[in-house]
């Protein structure tokens, strides 16, 4: 299965000690690229950068972890987002963005020419701050696109990642998820967004919409409480093996994407998929950060 994912990596700033910020890149999609690819799959990323040192740096260092960036633009005169990661000292985290200008925000718009690249894959993934980014006529468009793409045989992969800031309003985004539902095959969800984002429902009736609306797996995932997922086989439980106590839960939910995509493209059943997720994530939250040192193994012997 040739895959792409579509989406936006930022600037990140974190202040790990006092007025002192580090400097990484990061985004939820492209997370999902990264662990993907050291999962042993092969993805590329589509997205639009500018064309500043900071741009050619994120390129260099996803070309080096092995995600395809021959679908990546570069808009002149731009310049990347960014976000700022606060650390109060009770350990919360604060996140500010500086995004609303960003290239990726305006890909659809102003590389219009993406859409028939992407008829080439199998399959496409996207999470829901992918389209959170977009304007509402930009999100038509892709819509559209999306309509056709499935009707010629592609499948659509979502992840259902909320971030209220990132949204007019609940309103809005809730509108666009439920767009979106009727346009996927996969569903890769958080029960914690689905919940933000309609109220208060059980696992089973979650499941029960996105399988009325089209979707042909839909896998739930729950935290340190297992998974429910169902297709056409019917509904099946995992538990998870290995609880841990994170360090740091960033990309829990994107590292286990990468690594059940991955095993998705090669053509793995549901549970050697589901295994592979979790076995990774389960890796990923013994580390600070999103993206965790290349010497951390993410596939179980
Ligand atoms: P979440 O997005 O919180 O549902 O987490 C994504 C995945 O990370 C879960 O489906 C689990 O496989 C894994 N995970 C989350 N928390 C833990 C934990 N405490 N111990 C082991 N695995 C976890």
């Amino acid at each position: 299965m040739k895959l792409a994912i579509i989406g936006e990596c930022m600037i990140e700033l974190s202040n790990s000690e006092g007025e002192l910020y580090q400097l990484n890149y990061g985004g939820d999609t492209l997370n999902t690229a990264i662990y993907l690819s050291r999962c042993g799959g092969e993805v590329e990323y589509v997205t639009a950068l500018s064309d500043d040192v900071f741009s050619n740096k994120m390129l260099e260092n996803w070309q080096s972890q092995g995600v395809g960036v021959k679908h990546v633009k570069q808009i002149a005169n731009s310049v990347p987002g960014l976000y700022l990661i606060e650390n109060e000292a009770n350990g919360e985290r604060h996140f500010h963005y500086w995004r609303s200008n960003s290239p990726a925000k305006f890909l659809l718009e102003q590389c219009p020419e993406i859409f028939k690249e992407l008829e080439e894959y199998d399959a496409l993934f996207l999470s829901g701050i992918t389209l959170s980014i977009y304007s509402e006529a930009s999100r038509a468009k892709l819509f559209e696109f999306l309509n056709k793409y499935r009707d010629k045989g592609g499948k659509v992969i979502f992840d259902n990642n909320y971030r209220p800031k990132s949204w007019l309003s609940l309103n809005e985004a809730s509108k666009t998820f439920n767009q979106i539902m009727n346009l996927t095959d996969i569903a890769l969800l958080s029960m914690e967004d689905e919940i933000s984002l309609h109220g208060e429902h059980s696992i089973e009736y979650c499941i029960e919409r996105w399988l009325k609306a089209g979707a042909s797996e839909v896998v739930v995932k729950n935290g340190p409480n297992g998974i429910l997922t169902a297709n056409s086989m019917g509904k099946f439980e995992f538990d998870v093996p290995n609880v841990v106590k994170p360090i740091d839960t960033t990309a829990a939910g994107d590292s286990f994407n990468g690594a059940f995509l991955a095993n998705k493209a090669k053509g793995e059943s549901l549970e050697k998929c589901i295994r592979a997720g979790q076995f990774c994530a389960a890796q990923v939250i013994l580390h600070k950060g999103a993206i965790v040192p290349r010497e951390v193994t993410l596939i179980e012997e």
